[in-house]
């Protein structure tokens, strides 16, 4: 029997865009390095914020699933990066995550911000 593929492939829902948002921006950022993502799901129970979401795999949309971080709402507490059985979430500076999120997160449906989009909200 195929496995289900549970990720969303539409934009974030507005009950989770609707999520509230952190007080304050973190020294740090978890960015999900989709290279090495296995969609295992293990990341997200330890999100104390739920920020973590399934989306689908970029090579392998029909049957495989990896996650990404919504970078609007981590607060960089590295719980995520600690339970990785990949190792694959580099918690960066923010600024550096920032700009580093839209390369490693491969296929993101989340809406990433780019540092300069930040800038220019700013
Ligand atoms: S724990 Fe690691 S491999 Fe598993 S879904 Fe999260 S980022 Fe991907
Ligand atoms: S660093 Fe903490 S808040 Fe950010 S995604 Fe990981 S578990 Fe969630």
């Amino acid at each position: 029997m195929p496995i289900e593929n549970t990720a969303r492939k539409e934009p974030r829902p507005g009950l989770i865009a609707a999520k509230p948002a952190r007080k304050k921006e973190p020294r740090i950022l978890a960015v999900i390095d989709q290279h090495g993502c296995t969609g295992c799901e293990a990341c997200i129970v330890f999100c104390p914020v739920d920020c973590i979401e399934i989306v689908p795999g970029a090579d392998f949309a029909q049957f495989q699933q990896v996650v990404e971080v919504d970078s609007e709402r981590c607060i960089g507490c590295a719980l995520c990066a600690k339970n990785c059985p990949w190792d694959t979430i580099p918690m960066l500076d923010y600024a550096e995550g920032i700009q580093a999120a839209p390369s490693l997160t491969l296929k993101s449906i989340c809406g990433q911000k780019t540092k300069s989009d930040i800038e220019a909200v700013a």
